[in-house]
């Protein structure tokens, strides 16, 4: 064996061999985290500027969390929902009671959150509103991101995600983001049941809509007599600044589904939250998972949200946000590489131009690894950064002097 290959050379290596080739990581291998931090197999440090698409928003293995998973693994993990389980009911409360809502559906992935918001959608639409069997629309928005079933994909406008895995879904209209006249006219079709959105669009690069387009929104939705299905998975669980994004405007959505930061990067939790009208139109034996709702991710979930509540995490969110938004603006008014900056709370974004050369996006993230922060480039020219939101004043001036000193030696 060839002994100059270091540990990171033969996990990559690894992967690469046996694993499918869906992702194309930055070639940095984790081994471990705490908080903000972590640290890769030789044991360098790294700022997490990703926290995992915003599913570690209380920090790198949290030791409330951590214990209640364990405790709760020691206990009882899964019955199934063949049977009651001492957990369920509480975390359901738990979670309605905070987010303001009748009922909660459990499941594991966004995706699975999401796929049960549609089924939600149009079992509503055909038992409620009195849409004709098989004619249900919903609406989605250009460049959304909302996970990777073929039902969900169906409604997608990025070619990678859709090519040669059609065909796809029927049954959605799509239009226009952060355009109230198009959304207007849509939902003038009777047989729309639903205008699925986010509230900011995370994977997209962190568009964020004009103000008053959520508020419109839900006003449209009321006057036609339709769901607002607002997926705040990324944004959702204090990233924003606010509990969710869709709270900045005032904005109370008719079904909100969450995922992520729901176990803080524990364990897949997600869930869809609504009216006992919505809720009950499906009825037992028309939708399940073996795993949605079990013990275990109920105590993680509880907790998470505890966490997230008890450390007035949302609140330094916004104030970090802010000094990070103020230290990057300052930077690009020294620096011609980057041209934009936006964001709210801790999910920010900056637009990179590329060198003369062809250096881009991801050529400052490998930069920005080597100095020892773990950003994610975006649609190649757009840089991504959401530390978990437990970040002190002190950590976000560092990592900020760290971003700064990348982009002006680029
Ligand atoms: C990550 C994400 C999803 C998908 O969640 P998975 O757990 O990866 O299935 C859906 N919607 C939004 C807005 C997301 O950011």
């Amino acid at each position: 064996m060839n002994t100059t290959v270091s540990l990171s050379q033969q996990a990559i290596e690894l992967e690469d061999k046996y694993g499918a080739h869906n992702y194309h990581p930055l070639p940095v291998v984790l081994a471990k985290g705490e908080g903000v931090h972590v640290w890769d197999v030789e044991g360098k440090h790294y700022y997490d500027f990703l926290s995992a698409y915003s599913a570690v928003n209380q920090g790198h293995c949290h030791p409330r969390i951590i214990n209640a998973l364990i405790e709760q693994a020691q206990t009882l993990t899964l019955t199934s929902r063949a049977f009651y389980n001492d957990k369920l009911g509480e975390a359901e409360k738990f979670i309605c009671d905070l987010f303001g809502y009748d009922k909660a559906l459990l499941m594991n992935s966004g995706a699975e959150a999401n796929e049960s918001a549609i089924k939600l959608a149009r079992k509503w639409g055909y038992q409620v509103k009195g849409i004709p069997t098989d004619q249900a629309v919903i609406v989605a928005v250009e460049r959304n991101f909302h996970g990777r079933t073929t039902g969900i994909i169906s409604a997608s406008t990025d070619p990678d995600s859709r090519n040669n895995f059609g065909p796809f879904m029927p049954g959605y209209q799509i239009i226009p983001y952060n355009d109230v006249i198009a959304l207007e006219e849509a939902l003038k079709n009777p047989n729309v049941c639903g205008f699925w959105v986010e509230p900011i669009q995370g994977e997209a690069g962190v568009f964020v809509p004009g103000d008053g387009y959520l508020k419109k929104a839900q006003e449209l939705c009321t006057k036609y007599n339709v769901i607002l299905m607002m997926d705040e998975i990324q944004t959702g669980c204090g990233r924003t600044g606010k509990l969710i994004a869709s709270n900045h405007e005032g904005v109370h959505p008719d079904m909100l589904i969450l995922g992520k930061a729901l176990s803080g990067g524990t364990y897949p939790v997600s869930c869809v939250l609504t009216s006992d009208e919505i809720m009950l139109t499906i009825k037992p034996g028309e939708h399940g998972s073996t795993f949605g709702g079990n013990p275990l991710a109920c105590a993680v979930l509880v907790e998470s949200l505890a966490v997230l509540m008890d450390e007035g995490l949302i609140d330094n969110a916004a104030s970090m946000g802010e000094l990070f938004r103020d230290r990057m603006n300052a930077l690009k008014d020294k620096c011609e590489h980057v041209t934009l900056v936006r964001g709210k709370g801790l999910l920010n974004a900056i637009i990179i131009k590329p060198t003369a050369d062809g250096r881009t996006a991801w050529d400052v993230c490998m930069k920005l690894m080597e100095n020892g922060l773990l950003a994610k480039p975006t649609h190649g020219d757009i840089i991504r950064f959401a530390p978990p939101l437990i970040i002190t004043e002190e950590q976000i001036n560092a990592c900020c002097d760290i971003i700064e000193k990348t982009l002006l030696e680029f």
